[in-house]
């Protein structure tokens, strides 16, 4: 079929699996559209080709005496060079690997002072959410605009003791694709003595994010979404709770000095650097790839990024819109800033079926469910307490669900457009087959 393929970022950034060519349950087959990147962006071509050429290469870090230890260890410790850049870090900041968005928050969560009060919105991921819950936590409301998230911040913060306190917040939402106010609740936090870390999991693959411009005190994101699929993420910030805390790990690089006292215990000198919080054999490949994309995607430059993304995110909002029966989810409303991640609800059909019959009869990859945050989902979908329902329209309730679109580098205009046209099809005609949730097949 001719499939008119707009090649704009695809020269500056090509990605993976754009061949993959999926069966469709009404026959034949098509190409894969991955409009998933919110959960996890293909890699791109040229951090695939970096890992590769260093593949023969690599060896055991920190550790060997070898050549090949010590270029893996040049190799590790100049890509934490590179994500500090990317990263906007200050002098003496550190950047930890760690192996995700959830790794590095909890982490930070383990390394709190004593006393500390976290405060979160209820919107977050649950990577972001949960994580404090052995501390004193203050959960505020969703806002309703970006303005209010920073008045209803200072109210809560205003309001509370003297001690240590932590704001986190997710720097673009995960199920809404709005973009949240970093630096200016930065800098609430800053004047009531609290610090900030952004859980930039989706707001790094499409915006340039900078501690130094967003104020901000540690960020958090993962490869994986970052066109680096290799089991890596990076925390990122101050120093100074980072190394008076215990290790994240107890174990093997983490440790300097340890020896056997005289009253037969064991005692241990931890590391100042980030080897602290890195105990183990480091994920070397993990951490090569980050790096590795975080120079194509400065090289592409993100405001081309996001020029090319503001194009597809009109593209789709034009062709949802012409629907009365599709529901976009939003907080902060039609003009909200937003990267490319778009979730809705179709009136009459349950989200789990809909996303079934794009994959099956279009070969379109979405994710639906309660995308990990959940009280969000209530909010947004105007169902507060224990409303059952991954999948299930129980007694007339509507279902607790909804579907994501999202994509990013590579994503071509036919991706979005084949995604608008299966939409209206199925909106209008229904599908052409029956889905079953239990088992995710789909039957006649
Ligand atoms: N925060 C946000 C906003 C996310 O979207 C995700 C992943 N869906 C996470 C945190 C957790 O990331 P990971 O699963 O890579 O740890």
């Amino acid at each position: 079929s001719s499939v008119s393929v707009d090649s704009r970022t695809d020269e500056v950034l090509p990605v993976l699996g754009r061949d993959v060519q999926v069966p469709l349950v009404t026959g034949g087959e098509a190409p894969y559209a991955a409009l998933d990147y919110a959960a996890s962006a293909p890699a791109l071509q040229r951090v695939w080709d970096d890992v590769a050429a260093y593949a023969p290469y690599y060896g055991s870090v920190h550790r060997g005496a070898g050549h090949l230890s010590q270029l893996s260890t040049e190799l590790f410790e100049n890509s934490r060079r590179t994500v500090a850049e990317f990263l906007g870090c200050r002098e003496g900041d550190q950047v930890v690997f760690t192996r995700a968005t959830t790794d590095s928050l909890n982490l930070l969560a383990a390394a709190l002072p004593e006393g500390t009060r976290v405060f979160v919105f209820e919107t977050e991921h649950h990577a972001s959410l949960l994580p404090w819950r052995a501390h004193d936590v203050t959960y505020l409301d969703a806002p309703r605009s970006p303005e209010a998230a920073v008045a209803t911040l200072e109210s809560a913060l205003h309001a509370a003791p003297a001690g240590p306190k932590l704001v986190c917040v997710t720097g673009a939402s995960n199920v809404t694709g709005e973009v949240w106010p970093v630096r200016a609740l930065a800098r609430a936090a800053h004047r009531h003595g609290a610090r900030l870390v952004l859980d930039a999991a989706q707001l790094a693959p499409h915006r340039r994010v900078s501690l130094t411009e967003l104020e901000a005190d540690w960020v958090a994101f993962s490869g994986h979404k970052l066109y680096a699929p290799f089991g890596a993420g990076v925390l990122a910030g101050r120093a100074d709770w980072l190394r008076a805390a215990e290790p994240y790990l107890a174990g093997g690089g983490a440790s300097r000095r340890v020896s056997r006292t005289d009253d037969g215990t064991v005692e241990v000198e931890w590391q100042r650097s980030e080897a602290r919080h890195e105990a183990g054999s480091p994920n070397v490949i993990g951490a090569y790839a980050i790096a590795s994309a975080c120079r194509a995607l400065t090289e592409a430059g993100f405001d081309r990024l996001a020029a090319r993304e503001e194009e597809l995110l009109g593209r789709l909002r034009k062709g949802l819109a012409d629907l009365p029966e599709v529901k976009v989810l939003s907080l902060f409303g039609e003009d909200a800033d937003r990267v490319g991640v778009v979730s809705f609800v179709v009136e009459g059909w349950n989200s789990s079926h809909f996303a079934a019959a794009l994959s099956a009869e279009y070969g379109i990859g979405v994710r639906d469910g309660l995308f990990c945050a959940h009280p969000l989902l209530r909010t947004l979908l105007g169902q507060r307490g224990d409303t059952p329902g991954e999948c299930g329209a129980a007694g007339g309730t509507p279902a607790l669900n909804a579907i994501r679109v999202s994509f990013g580098a590579g994503t071509p205009d036919e991706h979005v457009d084949r995604f608008v046209t299966a939409v209206r099809e199925l909106v209008r005609d229904g599908a052409r087959w029956t889905y079953r949730t239990e088992d995710g097949r789909c039957v006649p």
